[in-house]
């Protein structure tokens, strides 16, 4: 099926992109990978009249370190955080996360912002975003604006970013000394987007007690939030498997988990307690084994 036509612009920059916004506002649509806005065209869910292609615009891409705090421009591809050497040596979860999205196809044009602008209740990086209380940076005419990860996802492919902006990039800072990550999901056979995915990142002593917990979840509600019940009862408990099988025990609550054609509202929510409670035995053994984020 083809989409409505519409007028196609490609800005060279941020300013210009804006200016596109300015004039055409909602009868225009920001294209990042097109992976998800391209498919919703062509089955007239979307009819924008102007398409405004971020592809040109060199400022919006790449992962860099600067600091304490590891920047990734909204453009990068999926591929282009999972190859990359900053990513892997500051923070190599985003590395790993990355290379659990989809096929190589998907990875190489997909890209953060796009998966974070959008907002699907399956999509990978928003739990990691959550977990790792990642910033959101947004320009728009007025300036810049900076949103934590905790007020962005805000109901089914819902976002907090407003009218006239453009997601630029995220900001991840620097995770507290003995922090051990992982990234685990339960993948859709086919479009391997996220049945359950959970992000956990643990702080924990050098006695083994949970100094920290963070905990994002996607697939379970209509969007990505974090677990904080669990994160909770972890906080100064030993982390072993008797007090991660207590605190996953609470990983759905909060969640307004839904029913569809793969699985029940309640296979959904023993799914989501089964993944949290992998996610940190993973956590633990990489604690163990002192694999820490660096
Ligand atoms: C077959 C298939 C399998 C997939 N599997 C997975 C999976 O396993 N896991 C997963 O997480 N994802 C998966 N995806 C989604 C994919 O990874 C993309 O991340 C996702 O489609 C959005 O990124 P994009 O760059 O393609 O954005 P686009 O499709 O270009 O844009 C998506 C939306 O975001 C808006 N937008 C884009 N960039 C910006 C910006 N910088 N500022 C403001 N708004 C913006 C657009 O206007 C549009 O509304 C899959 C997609 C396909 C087609």
């Amino acid at each position: 099926m083809f989409p409505a036509q519409f007028e196609y612009h490609r800005p060279g920059s941020i300013d210009e992109a804006l200016a596109l916004l300015g004039e055409y506002g909602d009868d225009a649509k920001l294209l990042a990978g097109g992976h998800s806005l391209i498919p919703s065209m062509k089955l007239r869910l979307l009819e924008p009249k102007h398409l405004i292609d971020l592809g040109n615009i060199a400022s919006l891409k790449g992962v860099r370190v600067e600091g304490d705090t590891v920047a990734v421009g909204a453009l990068t591809t999926h591929y282009g955080v999972e190859s990359s050497p900053e990513a892997k040596g500051a923070l190599p979860l985003l590395c790993e996360v990355a290379g659990q999205i989809a096929d190589p196809q998907v990875r190489n044009r997909g890209t953060m912002g796009g998966s974070l602008a959008n907002a699907d209740p399956a999509a990978d990086w928003p739990a990691t975003a959550l977990a790792l209380d990642a910033e959101f940076i947004c320009k728009s005419d007025a300036g810049e604006r900076k949103v934590p990860a905790s007020e962005w996802f805000q109901g089914l492919f819902t976002t907090a970013l407003e009218e006239g902006e453009i997601l630029c990039g995220l900001r991840f800072g620097k995770l507290p000394e003995r922090t051990a990550a992982t990234y685990l999901k339960l993948q859709h056979p086919a479009s391997r987007f996220a049945v359950v995915g959970v992000s956990a990142a643990v702080t924990t002593d050098s006695a083994g007690k949970c100094v920290q917990a963070r905990i994002g979840i996607t697939g379970v509600g209509t969007h990505a939030a974090r677990a904080a019940k669990t994160e909770r009862l972890l906080e100064g408990r030993v982390l072993d498997p008797a007090n991660i099988a207590a605190a996953a025990a609470l990983a759905d609550e909060g969640f307004d988990a839904g029913s569809d054609m793969h699985f029940s509202e309640s296979d959904r929510r023993e799914l989501c307690r089964a993944y949290v409670e992998r996610a940190l035995l993973g956590v633990l053994e990489r604690a163990n084994a002192g694999q820490f984020q660096p």
